[in-house]
């Protein structure tokens, strides 16, 4: 393509953010028309669910409590069977990607609009993107039908995210926004919120380590989540989503965390072959080493070093690098098995990148 030229298409995403807001979803599915919700949420956020089936009053048709990380196919099928048997109209899904996700899969098969309230950073609220896992393997794919109708974004939900978590939950949205930098799709607009998605997340993530209940700090990491969420909604991701969907799939390795461990690795090999991206992250991360920075801002949140610390084994690694290898995406760089391997290994066992 031509230098400069790029395209850009906007999703139609209605966004209603602030403390206190979740007040507002009332009013909110009201505005959609919707009746009858299942509300969604995973076991240890049964209480919230009940909370948010009290703010819908006549509107909430049921709660279902089941999600579970990388929507295992078993679980997609119960709320779906549950949403038919009590007749809901929509889903409100509040919680992190697990949650959301089960929005998805439900949307998918279903058509049943989602309202998404995140409670986490993974953006996934953001993005027509859903992904259902049935026997190992996590299938994915984009379908306008799963995009939320509507995001509530409420920072009071995140002062309970644990610290450990907020963390690597924000390392996972800043992921998305340093590959939106350098993907083939990426757009001037794209590169705005990248940018400041990164900032905010870079500012607030530290400050929430020494403090989860500053809502000053968790208003701005929402924020940036939010920014770097649209920055994965609207480009084609690379090496890193890449990697971190096997090792989640496949391996079962915990979403956020992996995402923090692996960030930092494939920072340091794409780089050098992306210099706009490189330019913006220095900006963003007030830093003229980039990857080193992402390698920092982990330790400062007190994320995982080691993928060996995840639960991976190094017996594993080739059939990461095969799973890798078998289909092609986009990357500045195209890396050979030496350099998945050379990567791997240093991210297995925690070494720093350079
Ligand atoms: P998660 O949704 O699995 O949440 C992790 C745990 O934290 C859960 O037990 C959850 O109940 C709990 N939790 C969430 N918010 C909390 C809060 N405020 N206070 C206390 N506990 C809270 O984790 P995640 O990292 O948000 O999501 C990971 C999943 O999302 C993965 O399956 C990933 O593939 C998917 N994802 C999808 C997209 C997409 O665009 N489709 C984007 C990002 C992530």
């Amino acid at each position: 393509m031509t230098a400069g030229a790029f395209t850009y298409q906007a999703l139609p995403m209605r966004v209603v953010f602030g403390p206190g807001r979740l007040a507002d979803l009332h009013a909110e599915v009201s505005e959609l028309g919707l009746h009858r919700l299942l509300v969604l949420a995973t076991p240890n956020q049964r209480t919230l669910a009940d909370r948010v089936a009290g703010l819908l009053g006549d509107r909430a048709a049921g709660v279902f409590a089941g999600a579970r990380m990388h929507v295992p196919a078993e679980v997609a099928a119960a709320g779906r069977n549950q949403a038919r048997e009590v007749d809901a109209d929509g889903c409100v899904a509040i919680g992190g990607g697990s949650t959301i996700g089960l929005g998805k899969a439900i949307a998918l098969e279903t058509g049943l609009p989602v309202v998404a309230v995140p409670t986490t950073y993974s953006g996934s609220e953001m993005t027509p993107i859903w992904g259902i896992t049935d026997a190992r393997r996590k299938r994915t794919g984009r379908d306008p039908a799963v995009l939320p109708r509507s995001v509530l974004y409420d920072p009071d939900l995140t002062t309970d995210l644990p610290a450990a978590l907020s963390g690597t939950s924000g390392i996972n949205a800043i992921a998305h926004a340093v590959e939106s930098l350098y993907a083939p799709d990426t757009s001037p607009v794209i590169e705005l919120f990248a940018e400041e998605g990164i900032r905010c997340l870079a500012a607030a993530l530290p400050a929430i380590a020494a403090d989860p209940s500053d809502r000053d700090a968790r208003s701005e990491a929402l924020r940036g989540a939010w920014l770097c969420g649209a920055c994965l909604g609207a480009t084609t991701m690379s090496l890193h989503h890449k990697l971190c969907h096997v090792l989640g799939g496949t391996f079962d390795l915990p979403h956020a965390p992996t995402h923090a461990v692996v960030l930092p690795h494939v920072a340091a090999f794409n780089l050098p072959a992306a210099p706009a991206a490189h330019a913006a992250l220095c900006r963003a991360l007030r830093t003229d080493h980039p990857a080193r920075a992402l390698a920092d801002l982990a330790t400062a949140v007190g994320a995982p070093r080691s993928l060996a610390e995840l639960g991976l084994r190094e017996a594993d690694l080739p059939e990461v690098i095969e799973q890798v290898l078998a289909q092609p995406y986009a990357n500045p760089r195209t890396p050979t098995h030496g350099d998945l391997d050379a990567l791997l290994t240093a991210a297995h066992s925690g070494s720093r990148s350079r």
